[in-house]
């Protein structure tokens, strides 16, 4: 059989003892025929996995075998449990007498932990926009972990200034064969492979692993809750989480604890959106998380702008697809004053970073946390007056327009934000660097080094 893992290899959802490890067979990633995902035939395939403690896997081996079924598109995940608290560990695996490349993952660190945390924060990353060079960095970082806040597929096809072609996709997914084609020819890049490669992942999802803006059950049509759940599969399938998908939902909202230091409070804006952005019951989890956290910072892992964003100009607006869009929600969870509480967003394609306020109309009212907004690793940004907005919305203190990620540790002193960019994404090979690093102690940001500037 041809090479089965050219869609590479990742793990993720750390815990102090497990992880799980993934990977998708696929003999021909572009293949088209809806009964063949990945050009493979309709039957079970053995997989077997080792992990160790060192690259070599002589040390603490521990080893097992899986099926891969057609019905999940051939992928596996393998729930690893019993391992050291805050470990770093290595990982393969052999199909049909090929071995895979070798990971490199980590588990999350024991409860009673005041380390640092180092963690990277990525999203948006259309095809057609550009190469992968961010992630290229991301992985040489390896970071304990990386947080994926959504976009990462795009559903549609861009026809106009494409950098790298979709090639034998079609205009949009809408079927589960399709997006398991999406996935894939994703998948096939050799920098998001490496970044999978370098570090356990935590992924949340936005509107396009869907459709784009989509809200909990869209038109509520037989033919939309097919397609999302049609989505969801594929997304389960492509991705290193513990939870499969039931009757066409998937449970996403969750914590991932990292010592006495960092509760990563995942949401999930999409699925259960109605007559709020999370539902009640998300909602009250939230609320109730955030009350009684016993550890240092409170990230919230999430795709949308959280802060009020005014945009002046000859289209005034406050965005409703975003937070702006659920104010009621919004101050409800800001009126719990959590300490240190830290907003990690993406969406809207450049970074910002920026206060959160108790009253967002009242520039002298409390503040009661920070906001950070990775841009994308490769989609393109909409056009910006960023000094404009700046200017409008006094609680937002820094715009920038290039591609790229966050660089951050979270540690008992403080919070470091690093906004990490590639200065082109339309050739291979950019380098990277700091536009700016943001410190926060207390509610808000401390301080600010700009290197560039
Ligand atoms: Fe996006
Ligand atoms: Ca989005």
């Amino acid at each position: 059989m041809a090479n089965p893992f050219t869609l590479g290899i990742a793990s993720g959802e750390p815990l102090p003892d497990g992880v799980v490890l993934w990977t998708r067979l696929a003999v021909d990633p572009l293949g088209t025929d809806p009964r063949r995902p990945g050009g493979m035939a309709p039957r079970a395939v053995e997989v077997s996995w080792q992990l160790a403690e060192d690259e070599r896997f002589t040390r603490g081996l521990r080893q097992g075998s899986i099926r891969a079924l057609p019905v999940w598109a051939h992928s596996v995940h393998v729930r690893v449990t019993g391992l050291r608290a805050g470990a770093d560990y290595y990982y393969r695996f052999k199909a049909s007498g090929t071995q895979s490349a070798v990971g490199r993952t980590r588990t999350a660190d024991d409860p009673l932990s005041t380390r640092p945390v180092r963690f990277a924060v990525a999203n948006c990353q259309r095809y057609e926009h550009g190469f992968y060079t961010a992630y290229r960095h991301l992985a040489e970082e390896r970071p304990d972990v990386v947080l994926h806040v959504g976009d990462y597929i795009y559903e549609s096809r861009q026809s106009a200034l494409v950098v790298r072609p979709l090639g034998p996709l079609p205009g949009e997914a809408t079927r589960l064969h399709e997006y398991r084609q999406r996935y894939a020819r994703y998948k096939t890049d050799p920098d998001l492979q490496a970044a999978h490669a370098a570090a356990p992942w935590v992924v949340t999802w936005d509107d396009h692993e869907v459709l784009d803006n989509y809200r909990g059950r869209g038109d509520g049509s037989a033919a939309f809750l097919r397609r999302r759940a049609a989505a969801y599969q594929a997304y389960y399938e492509n991705q290193p989480i513990r939870v499969r998908p039931e009757e066409g939902n998937l449970q996403m909202y969750r914590r991932r604890t990292y010592g006495a230091v960092a509760d990563f409070l995942v949401l999930d804006v999409r699925q259960h959106r109605a007559t709020s952005m999370l539902g009640a019951a998300q909602e009250q989890w939230l609320i109730s998380r955030l009350l009684t956290s016993p550890v240092r910072w409170r990230l919230l892992v999430q795709p949308l702008f959280f802060a009020r964003r005014f945009v002046p100009g000859p289209a005034p607006n406050l965005r409703p697809d975003a937070w702006d869009g659920q104010a009621g929600q919004r101050s409800r969870i800001l009126a719990v004053h959590a300490p240190g509480l830290a907003v990690f967003s993406g969406d809207v394609h450049n970074a910002w970073a920026g206060e959160l306020k108790a009253d967002f109309l009242d520039p002298d009212s409390a503040t009661v946390g920070v906001e950070f907004v990775g841009s994308s690793i490769t989609s393109r940004p909409p056009v910006t007056d960023g000094p404009a907005v700046l200017a409008a919305n006094p609680h937002l203190k820094f715009f920038d327009d290039n591609r790229g990620y966050l660089s951050c540790s979270a540690g008992p002193e403080e919070l470091r934000v690093a906004f990490r960019a590639v200065e082109f994404v339309d050739k291979k090979g950019a380098a990277v660097r700091t536009v700016a690093e943001f410190i926060t102690k207390g509610n808000g940001l401390t301080s600010e080094n700009t290197p560039s500037k």
